[in-house]
């Protein structure tokens, strides 16, 4: 039995006669090319499929990108397959924190990386196309509508991955889909850049102030940038909401129930996750405008407090907020398997499993904030990753069935980039051997993920951490 679990509006699937011709076909069109997306891309791609990637931004990398989202919790431990290749592709390219030595991947190459990635293993790039709709032949979804400054287009594919986060393409085709525990969402958060942070100056304050709970990170960030140390990453999670409960008449934009949780991986320069508003739909446009103004607001005021307030920060500026707010949990498609967090809880083995579930759970919830605990390890099944009621279409990411609160674990970076590589594999297996996903031998996916190094169950240990 899941919990919080509640069927939602659906989409309707375009009608092809109203449409364009589909100008090409692919084997395999991943839609979306994020976090889960473009690892689907290159699996599918080096199983010898014709693969092509639909991105709404003008680049590759997903929220990883789009949030200046540096934390990968569980990638020092939890890697394997792709994931492992991509850390050490990151070292190789020498610039920011070493992934597989440290939890942090510099945003910034998360972009140019993906699109190596994508250039090197022949995969075609549509960007700045939106996709809009789904079309589908007796349940079976054959092709994509997108929507660009050029008007609408069509493509088509004999498998398709959504790996949009939030389900476009599913949800276009009408699939059935979940949001959030009755309808409720994890709070949106606009992350950012503060800049010129004097580290010597906070950590002597932080290290009379304790009570905050920042430990000795900060003066380890200040000893860092002593030393120019340029590859390490360093995070902390403190308690400073609690010192801007009292100043609120002074900066009425502070968020309220929140953390102030920062990494620093670049010198003088702390990146913070500490907004965060509640009770809006990220699908909605207009919940997401009053998301974006709200959060913007959030975020400069968190700044002028720190500027006013907090030694260190008197010369600081904000260099960069993210570029859109950030998205922790939408639609979540209901695929022939849901994993719940009873199984989540109870480290469920599963023998069509085909990936980990590694990052304890973390929702971000208005009512409670749910974050650490013992649960979240657990198998995968491969039902997860297929839409009930629809053929010929794949999931991937943070869309990917589970229930509200085991996807406050799966949505994780290195969960959603190890399912990026289980559906890209899969979605290749199926097109070149003329079958749908649902219709694969489960035991040939995993004999595949398996021989190329991924681990397609349980061998790790829980991984911690708030995000
Ligand atoms: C504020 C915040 C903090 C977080 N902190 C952490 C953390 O500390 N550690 C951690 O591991 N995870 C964290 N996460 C979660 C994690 O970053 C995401 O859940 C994960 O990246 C999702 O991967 P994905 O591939 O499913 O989606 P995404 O990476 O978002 O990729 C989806 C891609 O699809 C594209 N797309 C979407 N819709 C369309 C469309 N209609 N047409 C065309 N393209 C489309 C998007 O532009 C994007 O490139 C955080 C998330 C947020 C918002």
């Amino acid at each position: 039995m899941t919990t919080g679990l509640r069927l939602m509006q659906c989409g309707a699937p375009m009608r092809e006669a109203q449409l364009p011709p589909a100008e090409d076909s692919f084997d395999v069109i991943v839609c979306g090319g994020g976090t889960a997306g473009l690892p689907a891309a290159v699996a599918a791609t080096r199983r010898g499929a014709k693969v092509a990637i639909i991105e709404r931004y003008g680049f590759p990398g997903g929220n990883a990108a789009t949030s200046i989202m540096p934390c990968w919790h569980g990638i020092q431990t939890h890697h394997s397959g792709l994931l492992r290749e991509f850390g050490h592709m990151v070292e190789d390219f020498g610039v920011g924190p070493i992934p597989l030595k440290d939890k942090h991947i510099e945003p910034e190459v998360v972009k140019i990386l993906f699109l190596k990635l994508a250039a090197d293993n022949g995969i075609r790039l549509y960007l700045h196309h939106l996709i809009v709709g789904a079309i589908t032949r007796d349940g079976r979804i054959t092709a994509v509508v997108t929507e660009s400054k050029a008007g609408k287009r069509v493509f088509a594919a004999r498998v398709l991955i959504d790996a949009t986060g939030d389900g476009d393409l599913c949800f276009h085709a009408g699939a059935d889909f979940t949001k959030g525990d009755k309808g409720s969402v994890q709070a949106m958060s606009l992350r950012f850049r503060i800049g010129y942070v004097d580290f010597a100056r906070f950590a002597s304050y932080a290290g009379e102030r304790q009570e905050f709970g920042w430990g000795d990170k900060v003066r380890q960030i200040a000893e860092r940038d002593a030393r120019g140390e340029r590859r390490q990453g360093i995070m902390f999670s403190s308690r400073l909401d609690k010192l801007f409960d009292l100043h609120r008449d002074r900066y009425p934009d502070l968020p309220s129930n929140t953390y102030f949780n920062c990494s620093s991986i670049r010198p003088g320069e702390l990146s913070v996750n500490s907004t965060r508003i509640y009770n809006l739909d990220p699908t909605n446009p207009d919940h997401l405008t009053e998301a974006e103004v709200a959060l913007r607001r959030q975020a400069w005021e968190i700044w002028r407090f720190l500027r006013d307030n907090i030694p260190g920060f008197a010369d600081s500026v904000i260099t960069e907020t993210a570029a859109q707010a950030g998205v922790r949990e939408s639609r979540v498609i209901v695929g022939d398997h849901v994993l719940s967090v009873e199984e989540g809880m109870a480290g469920a083995q599963f023998g069509d499993s085909v990936q980990t579930c590694c990052v304890r759970f973390d929702s971000h919830d208005k009512a409670r904030y749910e974050t650490g605990g013992t649960g979240g390890l657990c198998d995968v099944p491969f039902g997860c990753f297929i839409p009930k009621g629809l053929e010929g279409v794949l999931t991937t990411g943070r869309c990917v069935s589970c229930d509200h609160l085991m996807n406050s674990a799966f949505r994780r970076m290195e969960n959603a980039f190890q399912s990026g590589e289980v559906a890209g594999t899969a979605a290749a297996l199926a097109a070149i051997n003329g079958t749908t996903p649902r219709n694969l031998d489960v035991g040939r996916l995993q004999r595949e993920l398996t021989g190329s190094g991924f681990n397609v169950r349980q061998t790790l240990p829980l991984v911690a951490g708030p995000g």
